[in-house]
């Protein structure tokens, strides 16, 4: 099937020889919502203006609905952007604003002015169509932002930090609102964020990256509970990331690893390894029968808020887990700080990577 948008091995050297993003690979389903997450410098907003043709790429190509749009100027991109700071024109009006895409586009006046009206009714925005966008708060804006973007009715819709400038109660207002709208028009969306929260709860699927690489895509799920790359598994979650050798010659693909806190289940083959260990996989007991997947530490500190029990248990003098427990457990009352315990891990929940 035709994808909406494919990148394919998309690279951007600035002049100055900054390598902004290298070999970015993705491909896009009508109707997707996709979020790109990473820190800040790690070729985000770079990608997004390369989607949008604001920006020359310096190797690979871009296609929209199958056609090949590398050379493609903006305007002639089946694609509208919506800028962090919005670019509304402060001193026209919200109505001008709004038609601004359609009268680049060239539209007829009877047929600008129909979309306008209409866009504006849909975004709530009808009372303020002759106000000045310098006059309006920052949600109004927000809003006036995309029934511009919409208004030219793209194929995909690409928004750069969009949500930033809002504060918090807002921000979580206008998520839930650009995620019914995003269904409801059935339109592709690309969204740059580093607020991982925003990249988790909206999208559909969420390209990590870090340093101009892709390290991960997947949907949001998958990024807690399988990642992929050391980077991917430090910087989402709440994960304890345990380096290990295999132990012994591995006959399957997951053999054991010995960590120097206890044995795991390995990759094998003499890969240096990692186990990525979620927060809410660890279990804790008093020093006994030990799991077929455990580690051995002693009892840090223990604190309890309301029914829940939150235990730091020390693997060694640099490594300390945080563990959450029911408080009303006996057994876990009654140690003192300095005990032995061992913690039994949920197989499932560890995921090995390559380190
Ligand atoms: P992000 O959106 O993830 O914060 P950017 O895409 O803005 O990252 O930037 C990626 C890298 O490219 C950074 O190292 C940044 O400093 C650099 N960069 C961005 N724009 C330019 C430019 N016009 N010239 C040179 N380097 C740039």
């Amino acid at each position: 099937m035709v994808k909406d948008l494919e990148l394919i091995s998309v690279g951007k050297t600035y002049p100055d020889g900054t390598v902004a993003v290298s070999d970015f690979d993705l491909k896009v389903e009508k109707g997707e919502f996709v979020a790109f997450l990473g820190p800040s410098g790690c070729g985000k907003s770079t990608t997004l203006r390369m989607i949008a043709g604001f920006e020359d790429i310096t190797n690979g190509e871009v296609l929209m609905m199958g056609r090949n749009v590398t050379h493609v100027p903006p305007e002639k991109r089946p694609t509208s952007m919506i800028f962090q700071n919005y670019a509304l024109f402060p001193h026209m009006s919200v109505r001008e604003n709004v038609a601004f895409g359609l009268d680049v586009k060239g539209t007829p006046k009877a047929e600008r002015d129909q979309k306008v009206d209409r866009i504006l009714d849909m975004f709530d925005l009808e009372q303020f169509a002759d106000r000045k966008a310098d006059k309006l708060s920052g949600g109004q804006r927000q809003r006036i932002a995309l029934a511009r973007g919409l208004v030219v009715e793209p194929e995909i819709l690409l928004l750069d930090e969009t949500l930033g400038a809002l504060d918090a109660n807002l921000r979580r207002i206008i998520q839930n609102e650009l995620k019914l709208l995003q269904r409801e028009l059935g339109i592709t969306f690309i969204f740059v964020t580093h607020a991982q929260s925003e990249a988790l709860g909206l999208s559909d699927r969420v390209v990590v990256m870090s340093n101009g690489v892709v390290e991960q895509i997947s949907a949001p799920r998958d990024l807690y509970r399988r990642p992929q790359t050391p980077f991917v598994a430090d910087f989402i979650g709440a994960n304890t990331l345990i380096e290990g050798t295999p132990k012994g010659a591995a006959d399957t693909g997951f053999g054991l690893i010995e960590t120097p806190y206890g044995v795991m289940r390995g990759v094998g083959r003499g890969d240096e390894t990692m186990a990525v260990v979620p927060a809410e996989a660890f279990r804790i007991k008093p020093l006994g029968t030990p799991d077929e997947i455990h580690l051995s530490g002693t009892l840090a500190s223990s604190q309890i808020v309301g029914s829940v029990g939150h235990l730091k248990v020390r693997l060694d003098e640099h490594r300390e887990v945080a563990v959450e427990v029911q408080a009303d457990r006996e057994d876990v009352r009654a140690l003192s700080p300095g005990a032995p315990v061992t913690l039994g891990v949920d197989p499932a929940s560890v995921t090995l990577i390559h380190a």
